[in-house]
């Protein structure tokens, strides 16, 4: 009998979810950046091994409910341990104290079983190393970067997961479609090219997706908050809004394997982040408060 389940991959902001789903994976998903929160939607992963399939779902990061948006951040990371078999919480090794999960969580308890993996193991020294293997016996010590440790990880969560035929066909990479992604991928790059100078205050949305044509015909909006952040992303003369187009469309044609037409447009929605409507109207999936 074949194993199969869900495992939720959690952690706080940049702990390395992200890049650890996409090297299970072996393709590029979920955006990863050097700024947290950069994840803010569920997605997930399909690892298919000869015997095992864990569906991976990547998590928003536990965060304080400071305003709508990282509310929705945060009952969706909640949400995502709950449904899940097996949870795996991904601390980072480079910082010292680890607290609970069902604390970090304010969760008061979780019956889901846990494994604790400290990643990042590229930046410790010897000592270190075996410090974390002395406190913590039962945790696995990975790197997502270098890959070491993960198979031994990939291992420990097949056998907590419960005997069961495959959840998805087997070459399956994400049950997200392309659109989604097309839509990650924008905003990662436009996060790249404004440096801090629109900070968190961007969202995309793919808004035509005709997969028949081609190349692929994709129309998206880049959404921010101000007049002042439109006239930004737009640049000098469309400067900045074409090169984020270019590099956004090149990340995109590797995604669905097709030349790609990205028509990339700027929208002003005003103070999107702390609007529930606006909220829903880009696809998050905001709780009744
Ligand atoms: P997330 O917020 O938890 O999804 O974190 P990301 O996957 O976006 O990673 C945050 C930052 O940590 C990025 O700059 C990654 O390149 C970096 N990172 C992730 N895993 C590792 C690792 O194993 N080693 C090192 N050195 N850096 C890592
Ligand atoms: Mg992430």
């Amino acid at each position: 009998m074949t194993r199969a389940g869900i495992v939720a991959v959690v952690g706080k902001p940049n702990v390395g979810k992200s890049t650890l789903l996409n090297r299970l994976v072996g393709q590029k998903l979920a955006i990863t950046s050097s700024k947290p929160q950069s994840t803010r939607d569920r997605v997930t992963g399909i690892l298919t091994l000869p015997g095992a399939q864990i569906v991976l779902v990547d998590t928003p990061g536990l965060l304080d409910p400071k305003y709508a948006l990282q509310r929705v951040m945060r009952a969706t990371a909640i949400e995502a341990l709950t449904d899940a078999d097996v949870v795996l919480y991904l601390v980072d090794a480079t910082e010292t104290d680890l607290r609970p999960l069902t604390e970090v969580a304010e969760i008061s308890e979780l019956r889901t079983p846990v494994v604790v993996a400290f990643n990042k193991a590229d930046l410790l020294s010897p000592t270190q190393r075996q410090e974390i293997a002395e406190r913590h016996p039962d945790a696995v010590l990975i790197s997502a970067v270098t890959g070491e440790g993960v198979d031994a990880l990939v291992q420990r969560l097949i056998d907590l997961l419960p005997e069961s035929p495959f959840l998805y066909p087997e070459d399956d990479l994400s049950t997200q479609n392309l659109r989604f992604f097309a839509a990650e991928l924008i905003r990662e790059t436009a996060l790249e090219q404004l440096a801090d100078e629109v900070p968190y205050a961007i969202a995309c949305q793919v808004e035509e997706f005709r997969e028949e044509r081609d190349p692929v015909y994709i129309r998206a909006t880049i959404f921010v908050e101000r007049e002042s952040q439109k006239r930004i992303v737009i640049g000098q003369g469309g400067s900045r809004i074409r090169e984020i187009g270019k590099v956004a469309r090149a990340k995109i044609e590797e995604l669905v394997g097709r030349g790609v037409y990205l028509d990339l447009w700027v929208k002003v929605l005003p103070n999107w982040r702390r609007d529930v409507k606006a909220l829903r109207r880009l696809g998050y999936n905001v709780p009744e408060a």
